[in-house]
């Protein structure tokens, strides 16, 4: 297996610019995305979707794990020639969709099989992917190694009681658990953005343990989280008139104390309030 031409030859022979309105911040050190690609863990057998592979600098390292296969979503075609050029370098089979993301069906697209999600994501879209991803019912991921700015990294692994804990991190903990595993200086990236990186590791928890009901957590996050400073029983208030109740009357149900505040109530809690919601709601 012969290597591929240097990622800036492919850029430069490609007239491959980076293009702000995409989110363009690429990787060229493919020691670094050497390392990230080796978080994918076992992929035998394995199909890896990397969304927004840019001109291929993580593409490379994960065709070289030699996964089932390899689909990459991208919605600048710019890349596309590049990318297949890349890929024809390695037996990996290489499938390109040309896309937004957040609206690719991924578990159509791997029929049910084994599936990691490899990405680093462009900022705009990258907490609505991992809703979406969270909210895929079967879950169809074993694994997603996401690049997010370490603001929203720390927000999807935050602990109760953390500056960063709230929605995200209660949606993640419902389905799955996550970790920050490597993080990113602004310089690692060409251009550099203004901000710093992380990569977060992420897998589903086993499906007995998962709490499955996230329409109703995200009404009772959105009400408690969104008046964080408030007691529960005046945030939640929200919630509880969309289901006819008081939030008494919930937080008693789910036996957290009405003078609490949202930060400091784990994921457990807020999975029982959103069953009290949903009883109540019927
Ligand atoms: N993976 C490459 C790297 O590490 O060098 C590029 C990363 S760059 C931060 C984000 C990439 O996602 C860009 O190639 C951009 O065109 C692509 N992108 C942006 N929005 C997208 C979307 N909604 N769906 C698919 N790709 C998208």
């Amino acid at each position: 297996m012969s290597t591929p031409p240097p990622l800036r030859e492919i850029i430069a022979e490609y007239g491959l610019r980076a293009d702000k309105s995409f989110g363009q911040h690429f990787l060229l050190d493919l020691n670094l995305t050497g390392k990230i690609a080796s978080l994918c863990g076992d992929v035998s057998g394995v199909t890896i979707i990397e969304v927004g592979p840019g001109p291929g600098g993580l593409t490379r390292p994960l065709l070289a794990l030699a996964p089932e296969r390899l689909i990459a979503v991208e919605m600048d075609a710019r890349f596309i020639p590049a990318l297949e050029a890349t890929a024809d370098y390695y037996p990996t089979p290489f499938e390109m969709i040309e896309g937004d993301a957040l609206k690719v069906d991924e578990a159509a697209l791997t029929g049910g099989g084994p599936a990691v999600i490899a990405s680093n994501l462009p900022y705009n879209v990258g907490t609505p992917l991992l809703i979406k991803w969270l909210k895929a019912e079967p879950v169809f991921w074993q694994r997603l190694v996401l690049m997010f700015q370490k603001e929203v990294a720390e927000r999807v692994v935050a602990p109760a009681g953390a500056k960063a804990y709230g929605r995200l991190a209660i949606l993640t903990a419902a389905v799955a658990s996550a970790r920050i595993v490597l993080n990113a200086p602004a310089r690692a990236f060409t251009p550099p953005p203004k901000v710093d990186s992380a990569v977060v590791v992420i897998d589903p928890l086993p499906a007995a343990q998962r709490f499955t009901d996230l329409a109703a957590l995200e009404v009772v996050t959105e009400s408690a989280f969104g008046q964080r400073r408030k007691t529960l029983r005046k945030s939640l208030g929200i919630a509880a008139g969309k289901a006819g109740t008081s939030a008494e009357t919930l937080l008693e149900a789910a036996g957290i104390d009405p003078g609490a505040r949202a930060e400091t109530i784990p994921p457990e809690g807020f999975f029982a309030l959103a069953k009290a919601w949903r009883a109540a709601r019927g």
